[in-house]
């Protein structure tokens, strides 16, 4: 099987009806990106930049921060890299910053993380925004930003990127050739203002790790709820298909970098609600490029409107079903 995923590193992801699905990979350190090249994947849809501060043992300065963006840009050629700024705080605490004024938090998935504490101490995200945009001179940068709730915290992030921007300009360094901003959703709060958040969003893509579980208040981690955590449950597919359908009638291009895009059931539901861009874990790559080449899009699109409207108590077994009957 193995051998059959790696001939597969040179096979387009394109449905038999012609749809070209995009699949990227999720990446964290500098090696992560020879993945691009043992797989066949279209670029990097989630670079987690915390890895860098999670692996120092201090904090990570300016000068090796935009290193190790440019080696990567530079080994991605081509291929787009998406970079998300630090998703640290909660469990995720860096032992050399203070954490003392947070304290001990008792729900720290909901706490003073990612881009909560990136706004309040803005002082780490204006070093990274400076770090970005020097190491993408020249080329396109394109950067998100991890557990954003509500407009208002997307547009200043945006606009702290901007400042940084014309702070550099300034001081006539080469610049990126374009910023491309986008959002992550992974906190259900902002797909109900989404209509605020589009005309200002460059591209949107879903945490579906995070999303699920505050969709279903339940623990990502917690090995007793792993069955209340079902990315095939009807709440969660109505949930993606309601935004994707959102955020395309915009012209807004819609990405799933969770989890769940690396799994072929899932990844198959996930086509049938429209989405057209994953990225997953590369170990996937192989088993999503097949599942893809195998699929009629426009009869799954069919089936997943019809599953959608009425779920089956069994949503699982009714995907499993219909892939079987359609040799996917
Ligand atoms: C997610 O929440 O789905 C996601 C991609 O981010 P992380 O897993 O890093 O929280
Ligand atoms: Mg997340």
């Amino acid at each position: 099987r193995r051998a059959a995923f790696a001939a597969l590193k040179g096979e387009v992801p394109i449905t038999k009806d012609g749809h070209r699905v995009t699949v990227m990979v999720n990446a964290g350190l500098r090696d992560d990106v020879a993945a691009l090249d043992l797989t066949g994947a279209d670029g990097i849809g989630l670079f987690r930049t915390e890895f860098q501060f999670l692996i120092s043992a201090t904090l990570p300065q300016r000068e090796a921060q935009r290193r190790l963006y440019k080696d990567v840009l530079d080994a991605a050629g081509d291929r787009p890299v998406v970079f998300r700024t630090v998703d640290i705080g909660g469990d995720k605490a860096l032992p050399y910053l203070d954490h003392d004024e947070n304290g001990e938090e008792e729900n720290p998935a909901m706490g003073w993380r990612a881009l909560r504490l990136a706004l309040d101490r803005d002082g780490l995200m204006k070093v990274q925004a400076r770090a970005l945009l020097e190491a993408a001179a020249g080329r396109t940068l394109s950067v998100m930003f991890p557990m954003v709730s509500e407009p208002w915290e997307f547009d200043q992030a945006r606009a702290l990127f901007e400042t940084q921007r014309a702070w550099l300009e300034a001081r006539g360094h080469k610049l990126p050739l374009q910023v491309r901003y986008g959002a992550m959703l992974e906190v259900p709060a902002l797909a109900e203002v989404l209509d605020i958040l589009l005309p200002n969003l460059d591209f949107l893509s879903i945490g579906t790790n995070d999303l699920t579980q505050f969709l279903f208040a339940a623990d990502r981690a917690h090995p007793k709820l792993a069955v209340r955590y079902d990315w095939l449950s009807p709440s969660i597919l109505r949930f993606l298909h309601r935004v994707t359908s959102q955020t395309h009638a915009a012209g807004i291009p819609v990405a799933v970098c969770g989890e769940m895009g690396g799994r072929p059931l899932e990844a198959m539901a996930l086509i049938g609600l429209g989405i057209e861009r994953l990225s997953i874990t590369p170990a996937a790559v192989g088993p999503i490029k097949a599942m893809v080449r195998s699929l009629d899009r426009a009869s799954l699109t069919g089936t997943m409107t019809q599953l959608l409207a009425q779920p089956p108590r069994d949503m699982r077994a009714a995907l499993q079903d219909w892939a079987e009957t359609n040799g996917v």
